[in-house]
């Protein structure tokens, strides 16, 4: 037998361009390669620094290497990694219990994406109306321009064809309705009806967030129909909107919410959360993932958990809130005809591009990172904005500032 080809020598350096060689094409990833990051600050391979108002896409809220997050995954990965589900764990037990006291919920199901977490949500939802002899409520209505995860079920329940094309033939009973219409939602609404899926605050949709008397529709409607009410607060929860969840602000209790992103801060992990009534249908054997709520993730969730979950750091929350929309909108009467609405919810804040600036969101973030400013779009005509929870009102000024350079170049 031949020997392997040796692995290229240690000292090839690799580059953005590694990736086009290497990585599957599904990403157009930025040319900067960040290698080190603290708080808001990222560097480059070069060195150089950038404000970050991505936060990984609203995961990493407590900041990049958050001293308690960072020593919390420090002295678990020196104690116990995984255990399998043929056991428990202590950190998972105290995560599911902190959880629990903190919200609606009474149980909770791990997992590692929000889209496992929604994935866990469909399958229940429909698992629930079975167990229960409901063999005809199989349908799920879900919103248009919604956004669940790239499985193939939480892809067809989310509201954006162009990412299922292709993928067919797709899950069957799931009926699609405009987001924000009560009347939609009751023509859509019978008693053939498992659940309905909803974002709160649609992120990737182009931050859109729901009004409360349309979450009260879909409540009243599910429950008149005896179907669940999810709600997907994979990128609004965990402290984005000021509230803990963003249910919680709004008023309106689901029957399944789910968790992902900012709970782990970077680490992943996905929750799911339910009531006991509805936890009932997941009985041993049902649904299961070999690292969902392993002791790493879940030690890490906690303390993720622990700092975000206090009045006075969720109340800092609103305050940056407001400090970053009057700047975002002091921008926008700069650049009238350039920015639109600002609009959303704590710090997951979008600013619509004016007509005359259509499909060119894109375009001002890459000439702000050459400005030194990270920032995300929210579909082709949306400036997003999603820093970190900790982010000071200098950072902000800062960031508007870098906006403000990006915006005259474009001007
Ligand atoms: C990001 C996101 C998901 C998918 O989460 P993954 O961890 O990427 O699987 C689902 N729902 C919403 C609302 C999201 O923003």
């Amino acid at each position: 037998m031949t020997a392997p080809t040796t692995n290229l020598p240690a000292t090839t350096p690799v580059t953005r361009q590694t990736f086009d060689e290497v990585m599957v094409p599904t990403y157009a990833p930025s040319t900067l390669v960040p290698v080190r990051a603290k708080g808001l600050d990222v560097w480059d391979q070069n060195g150089r620094q950038y404000l970050d108002f991505t936060a990984g896409i609203a995961v990493t809220s407590l900041g990049h290497c958050h001293p308690d997050v960072v020593h919390t995954l420090q002295q678990q990965a020196e104690k116990l990694w995984h255990v399998g589900n043929g056991y428990t764990n202590e950190p998972v037990l105290e995560l599911a219990r902190t959880l629990v006291a903190a919200t609606f919920a009474d149980r909770t199901f791990f997992c590692n994406s929000g889209a496992e977490a929604n994935e866990a949500a469909l399958k229940l939802a429909r698992k629930y109306a079975a167990k229960n002899g409901h063999t005809h409520k199989t349908r799920i209505i879900s919103c248009v321009n919604s956004f669940h995860g790239r499985t193939l079920f939480t892809v067809s329940v989310g509201g954006q064809p162009k990412y299922t094309e292709g993928f067919g033939p797709l899950p069957a009973d799931l009926t699609h309705i405009a987001f924000n219409d009560i009347e939609a939602a009751r023509a859509a609404i019978g008693d053939d009806v498992c659940a309905v899926m909803v974002e709160p605050i649609q992120g990737e949709g182009g931050v859109m967030p729901a009004t409360t008397e349309y979450l009260q529709a879909l409540r009243d409607l599910c429950n008149q129909h005896g179907a669940l009410l999810i709600f997907d607060e994979v990128q609004c929860g965990m402290g984005r909107t000021g509230q803990l969840f963003a249910y919680m602000g709004y008023g309106v209790t689901p029957d399944i919410l789910t968790s992902a992103k900012a709970l782990g801060n970077g680490y992943p992990i996905g929750a799911m959360l339910t009531t006991n009534t509805v936890a009932a249908a997941l009985v041993v054997g049902t649904h299961g993932t070999t690292y969902g709520g392993n002791p790493l993730a879940a030690s890490v969730a906690l303390t993720v958990l622990r700092t975000i979950n206090v009045p006075s750091f969720l109340l800092r929350v609103k305050h940056a809130s407001k400090t970053l929309i009057l700047a975002l909108q002091n921008l926008a009467q700069t650049y009238p005809h350039i920015l639109g609405e600002v609009r959303g919810s704590g710090l997951l804040l979008g600013i619509q591009l004016t007509p005359g600036y259509a499909g060119r969101a894109k375009e001002i973030t890459k000439l702000a990172e050459d400005q030194g400013l990270m920032l995300l779009i929210a579909g082709p005509d949306v400036l997003r904005f999603a820093p970190a929870l900790i982010v000071s009102d200098e950072q902000i000024a800062v960031a508007a500032d870098r906006l403000r350079a990006a915006l005259a170049q474009i001007a």
